[in-house]
């Protein structure tokens, strides 16, 4: 019996290169992995992607140089997103790698 349960969140995106910014809606799906560990799954339109602070391109002029901001939490704290953000998604990388 896996304990699992979703939300959603907001990410507003701004591309460093253009200056042009745009947000994207993901559902957030947590789970558990039946050890005693939780995982968490981000999809957008029904499919999964990658967490929204990793791998962004900008849609105008094809940018790699994407700055994610969770709009849920509010704009102004982008510091602990660019600070834990990055551990969380090497916990992430080293969960898909070892786990799954
Ligand atoms: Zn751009």
């Amino acid at each position: 019996m896996h304990e699992a349960w979703t939300h959603h969140e907001v990410w507003v995106f701004e591309c460093l290169c253009c200056e042009g910014s745009w947000d994207e809606e993901f559902r957030v799906r947590h789970s558990g992995d039946g050890h005693g560990n939780a995982a968490v799954i981000y999809e957008r339109q029904g499919q999964p992607c990658t967490t929204p602070w990793m791998d962004r391109s900008c849609p105008t002029c094809g940018g790699q140089n994407v700055k994610a901001l969770s709009a849920t939490h509010g704009r102004h704290d982008d510091l602990p997103i660019a600070r834990s953000g990055s551990d969380v998604a090497m916990v992430f990388h080293l969960r898909r790698m070892h786990a799954w």
